[in-house]
């Protein structure tokens, strides 16, 4: 599955986050047994009121939420690039996960240590991107060497991946993460560039852990946040840790007089999961029938085919075409048999474009 790994430096709110994503109703939901593979990676249902409202349109007996993953990965401080604390066990965890989630402490108490003595948010996250920076900028160092010499012996591969590496380091020796050579990148460059599975490429998401008081509207300090957000091309979001550890003790008939105290609309969690998935670049599709409506993730840019594959790889490989409906089709001419009466039941092939929202049915040969 699709990985958001939480990263920040030590007492920020990264537990008290992560243990409130995995214990919420959500992350529970029915017919799918929450499942913890290590203690610090949870599945996390991603809320979509489209699914409900395809599952009435359906009549769907029930709901199946498609899911994305978090990794709780501790152990960061000042210095991990060169081993300290857990650093070598937490760059390596970086690594495996597609998208990063930052969170930063945007609250003040007295009581609860800041490791660097004083709340600055954006000095923290300089402080965390330095020591990725450190460790992208040492590997590649390392590799670049061996990549110009094949390249310079007429090996293709390397001729093909010099120019991006050399784009990287240059960057990287310039204090500047990987991902900011992106924009000059053609999609092969992209390729390149994430093959080199640098910890500096990966997109992310700053969280902005406000106190309770702050969550409807944020702090100076989330502000400045969002500004360094918008210098970088990234996302911010406001959430309150300490609010979301709530709900997620509630009954959820309880939930909604809760929010409405603290002036908010929707959990800060669900905000999260959702940046998560764009994050991600992910989108999804659905499958409804009367016996579940069910979301499903493809990645941007997949094709019917590998949509099918995510349903089951038999699929994939007997694909022979997709009848596909538009989410606003679906609903609004009031599901399948209405839509393919209407002329909106698209039969698609295997070129075909997955769109957000398409309700799909596969036609394959087993
Ligand atoms: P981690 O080291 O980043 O995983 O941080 P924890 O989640 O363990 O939190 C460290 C301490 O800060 C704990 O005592 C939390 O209860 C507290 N904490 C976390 N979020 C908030 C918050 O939004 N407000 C306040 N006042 N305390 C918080």
């Amino acid at each position: 599955g699709f990985r958001c790994g939480i990263v920040g430096l030590p007492n920020v709110g990264k537990s008290t986050l992560f243990n409130a994503l995995t214990k919420t109703a959500a992350a529970q939901a029915a017919n799918y047994p929450f499942c913890t593979i290590d203690p610090n990676t949870g599945d996390v249902a991603v809320p979509d009121k489209r699914l409900d409202t395809i599952a009435k349109v359906a009549k769907s007996a029930q709901t199946v939420p498609t899911r994305i993953t978090f990794v709780d990965i501790a152990g960061l401080v000042r210095g991990a690039s060169k081993g300290e604390g857990l650093g070598n066990q937490f760059l390596a965890n970086i690594r495996e996960v597609d998208a990063i989630v930052h969170v930063l402490r945007c609250f003040e108490d007295d009581d609860i240590t800041h490791v660097e003595g004083r709340i600055d948010p954006v000095a923290d996250a300089e402080t965390v991107e330095t020591e990725l920076m450190l460790s992208d900028l040492e590997s590649l160092e390392r590799r670049v060497v061996a990549t110009r010499k094949k390249a310079s012996g007429k090996d293709k591969d390397a001729i093909q991946q010099l120019p991006v590496m050399e784009a990287a380091l240059a960057k990287l020796q310039n204090g500047e993460p990987a991902r900011t050579i992106l924009p000059d990148l053609d999609p092969e460059g992209r390729r390149e560039l994430r093959n080199l599975n640098l910890l500096t490429s990966k997109p992310v998401l700053y969280v902005c852990n406000v106190a309770e008081s702050d969550a409807a509207a944020g702090n100076a300090y989330s502000k400045a946040v969002e500004e360094m957000a918008a210098r970088q091309g990234a996302k911010s979001v406001i959430i309150s840790a300490a609010i979301e550890a709530e709900i997620a003790q509630l009954p959820d008939s309880d939930v909604p007089d809760y929010l409405e105290a603290m002036g908010l609309e929707e959990p800060g969690l669900d905000r999260l999961i959702r940046a998560g998935y764009e994050l991600l670049d992910l989108i999804t599709f659905f499958t409804a029938g009367p016996k579940e409506a069910r979301a499903w993730t493809v990645k941007h840019g997949a094709k019917a085919p590998q949509a099918a594959g995510v349903i089951h790889t038999d699929f994939e490989r007997g694909f022979i075409r997709a009848q596909t409906i538009a989410y606003d089709d679906f609903v609004s001419l009031g599901g399948e048999v209405a839509a393919r009466e209407a002329g909106k039941a698209r039969d698609e092939g295997k070129e075909y474009l997955v769109a957000d929202g398409d309700v799909m049915l596969f036609k394959f040969n087993v």
